[in-house]
């Protein structure tokens, strides 16, 4: 007997992306395949994302390309958490799955498409089924978010913050490693909050006992001897006592802070997760434990609310914070967050479209000049890609898909993966070049 195939959709941010390889992983451990094409597949399963509401369309989008080419359409992740704006579109989809839902999301599919039985098979290898390169995998720690954000509409769409315990984490990472990861890129919507919903629960792992807390989660992760990049960190106090692991190479040099803003009355409008602590300050401090920290982080400009002198107070902050890499957004309204409600003047488009331009200009700078800082330097970089004796690859303080390169020449040939030692030629705004040594 053939076995059933499934086509899978991914949308949106690497959040989704780990739970759709989750849900692969399920899929071809219970003897489906995972097919190309949507035609000719037995059914096609589409993990959403409703984050803006252009994320929407995409996935509306998605949904209606799967029904016209297959017609056996399974709907899954954030989108699944307002089933009625999918029916309303797409009334004829078989079944409609929240966030994380693995379970059912499974129990749809073998309602639609019964698996193979093949018990002596197993085809799935130990570490899963991943959608991103082999040499890299997300490391999902925690599921929800106990902060309120008014922008955001995350927490009613997965709920509360639910920490998986310390060791089931560890074991994830150590079944990676074990398959030839490299680097480990930990996420969750609030990292440094790990393990509070389960009041920092201890569990055992190896011959001891671990607690669900940032700090020793991330002290046994620095263990393995693979890179561990920490992603969605909030500068609240405790982040201090990790920066000393990155000082000893155990961790890598590099913290993903959303700020979002630097303005109080903006972050205060915004409710921002530790809109009070004194960030430049904190930032400075870390510097001093380990001078080479990269930080990154996302701003969002024209919050309702925001005054010129707010976002002035944010270009100053950048300049004084020497933000290493930074992504910004336009405030986009997304239907069912409190912003919306909330009576604050709207900053209208042509504002917001100058201040995102003001903003790129300050921080071009800002990350140029860091950047600069590279030239001359040797430095360790994993390859993404190769090409003979020509490369791209990263270093430490950039992450894969939203930070900067590193294009490398060789004598030898270089594999996706390897970790090497660049000497840095030049830097431009954005990327460095250089030769492997
Ligand atoms: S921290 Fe804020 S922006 Fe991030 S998921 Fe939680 S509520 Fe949303």
């Amino acid at each position: 007997m053939n076995a059933p195939r499934v086509s899978f959709v991914s949308l949106g941010c690497p959040k989704a992306l780990v739970d759709s390889e989750r849900i692969i992983t399920r899929l071809r451990a219970e003897g489906y395949e995972i097919a190309r094409k949507h035609d000719g597949a037995d059914l096609v399963v589409v993990n959403t994302c409703g984050f803006l509401d252009s994320a929407r369309d995409e996935s509306l989008a998605a949904i209606g390309q799967a029904m016209s080419e297959n017609g056996k359409v399974i709907v899954t992740g954030c989108m699944g958490a307002t089933p009625d704006l999918i029916r309303e579109k797409h009334p004829n989809v078989l079944a409609i799955t929240g966030p994380q839902a693995y379970e059912s999301v499974m129990a749809a599919v073998h309602e639609a498409v019964p698996a193979a039985y093949e018990p002596y098979i197993d085809l799935i290898p130990p570490q899963g089924v991943k959608l991103t390169p082999r040499h890299y995998a997300y490391l999902k720690i925690s599921e929800g978010c106990n902060n309120r954000c008014t922008f955001c509409i995350i927490p009613a769409l997965r709920g509360d913050l639910v920490s998986r315990p310390a060791a089931d984490v560890l074991r994830e990472a150590e079944r990676l490693a074990n398959a030839g990861v490299k680097e480990l890129l930990v996420i969750s919507q609030d990292t440094s909050a790990y393990g509070v919903d389960i009041k920092y629960q201890a569990s055992v792992w190896k011959d001891r006992e671990v607690r669900a807390k940032f700090l020793d989660l991330s002290r046994e992760l620095g263990e393995m001897g693979i890179w561990v990049r920490l992603h969605y960190v909030y500068p609240y106090p405790h982040v201090d006592e990790v920066i000393p692991l990155m000082a000893e190479g155990k961790v890598l040099p590099y913290l993903d802070i959303p700020f979002q803003h630097a303005a109080p009355n903006v972050l205060k409008n915004m409710r921002r997760p530790a809109h009070q602590e004194k960030t430049l300050e904190r930032i400075r401090r870390w510097r001093d434990i380990c001078p080479d920290l990269a930080v990154r982080s996302t701003f969002i400009v024209g919050f309702p609310g925001e005054t010129e002198e707010d976002f002035e107070i944010l270009l100053d902050w950048l300049d004084e914070a020497k933000i290493d890499r930074a992504g910004c957004f336009k405030y986009e309204p997304v239907g069912g967050a409190r912003s919306e409600a909330m009576d604050l003047p709207a900053v209208p488009q042509e504002v917001k479209e100058a201040r995102w331009h003001r903003f790129m200009q300050r921080q071009q700078k800002v990350s140029a000049s860091q950047l600069q800082k590279k030239v001359g330097k040797r430095l360790p970089v994993i390859i993404d890609e190769a090409n003979g004796l020509a490369a791209r690859g990263r270093t430490k303080y950039d992450a894969p898909e939203i930070d900067g390169n590193v294009h490398i020449q060789s004598r030898r040939p270089m594999r996706v993966g390897d970790i090497l030692t660049v000497k840095i030629d030049r830097a431009d705004a954005y990327d460095l070049y250089g030769t492997a040594v």
